[in-house]
């Protein structure tokens, strides 16, 4: 089946040119309806539907660029391409500003027909353009809401499902009698409820901006559940007052640049292999060589390490920047 024609509204004054390109875009596959006049022209747009408008600038009464802003007034009006009887730039940017997709320029000969059908070609061909991406964005639209509540439900379960988690241990942690409490398990019960509440916390500002994500209580707080207060401290000066300690209890239990190669065991002892050829042993062998140790993949084979996809930024903020209520202590 061949597409249907496209419908093109010819208003102009001059009927004999009227007819004249009705007979001849009918043969380049276009259905033209003419009108002799502005209001006219604008009254069929009312009824009617058409797929592309030309409106001619000269007209008696009101003129192309009147019609044009009378047709620019109806809602979803169709383009409209203009026709200007000179090539005077002064009109096409006129009608270009009242709304007017195209302008062309009239002339007696064939030239024009040809110019009139690729130009409603291709305007009509923009205008499908134009409403294909209109529907696949409210589409898009459309799908982002359903997503977003989606998101919003499932965020929601989540919530619930850890609250009821929090009350169950909550209820164990009572549960337990004093006198059977002996392992301190009503502690590790009430810390295992206090984990959960802060990742309920964090789920419950998931997927929202700039909100707070997580919060870690200090001051007094941090020193009744830790029995110590909190302190900031240079990775380095960490470093050189363990490394001080260690040295005061063995000053040779440090040695540098010794990476650990590979370790063997006997009943008794384990002995490292360093890459330097140097060896140790000792009862025990404690692998505290990072994220890609030596010692683990020795254990449990070689472990590729995951990106997790989370990414932060850390920043530090001057604490006379901070909104007061987030200051617990100033030093
Ligand atoms: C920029 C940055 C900021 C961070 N900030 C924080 C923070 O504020 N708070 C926090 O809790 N964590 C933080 N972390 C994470 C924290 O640093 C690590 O989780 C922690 O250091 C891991 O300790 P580790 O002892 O397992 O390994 P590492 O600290 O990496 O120590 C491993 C040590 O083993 C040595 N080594 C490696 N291979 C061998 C080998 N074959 N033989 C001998 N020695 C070997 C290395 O030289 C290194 O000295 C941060 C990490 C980064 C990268």
């Amino acid at each position: 089946m061949s597409p249907p024609l496209s419908r093109v509204l010819y208003i102009d004054d001059d009927a004999a040119l009227c007819r004249l390109i009705v007979r001849s875009l009918a043969r380049k596959g276009f259905d033209v309806t003419s009108a002799c006049s502005g209001p006219d022209g604008v009254a069929l747009v009312e009824r009617e539907r058409f797929d592309v408008i030309a409106v001619d600038h000269y007209m008696p009464g009101r003129d192309g660029i009147a019609t044009l802003e009378d047709l620019m007034a109806i809602e979803d009006c169709p383009p409209v391409v203009y026709v200007t009887g000179t090539d005077e730039g002064k009109i096409a940017v006129a009608a270009l500003k009242s709304g007017a997709v195209d302008y062309i320029v009239k002339s007696a000969d064939e030239d024009f027909l040809d110019l009139l059908a690729s130009t409603f070609a291709q305007v009509v061909a923009q205008e499908d353009l134009r409403r294909a991406r209109d529907r696949a964005e409210a589409d898009l639209r459309a799908t982002n809401q359903r997503l977003e509540a989606l998101l919003r439900e499932v965020n929601h379960r989540v919530a619930n499902n850890l609250q009821m988690v929090m009350s169950f241990v909550g209820m164990q942690a009572n549960a337990i009698a004093g006198d059977l409490d002996a392992g301190g398990a009503r502690e590790v019960l009430r810390k295992t409820q206090a984990r959960i509440a802060t990742i309920a916390q964090i789920n419950r500002r998931l997927y929202s901006t700039g909100e707070l994500l997580q919060e870690m209580p200090l001051g007094s707080v941090h020193e009744s559940a830790y029995g110590a207060k909190y302190y900031h401290l240079h990775r380095a000066d960490l470093h050189a007052a363990l490394a001080a300690t260690v040295r005061e209890l063995d000053p040779a239990a440090i040695v540098l640049d010794s990476a650990a190669r590979h370790f063997s065991e006997t009943r008794d002892s384990v002995t490292v292999q360093f890459a330097s050829g140097a060896t140790a042993s000792g009862d025990l062998l404690i692998g505290a060589d990072g994220i890609k140790s030596a010692v683990r993949s020795q254990i449990v084979g070689a472990t590729q390490a995951e990106f997790t996809g989370y990414v932060s930024w850390r920043a530090i903020v001057p604490s006379s920047r901070l909104p007061p209520a987030r200051i617990l202590l100033r030093l």
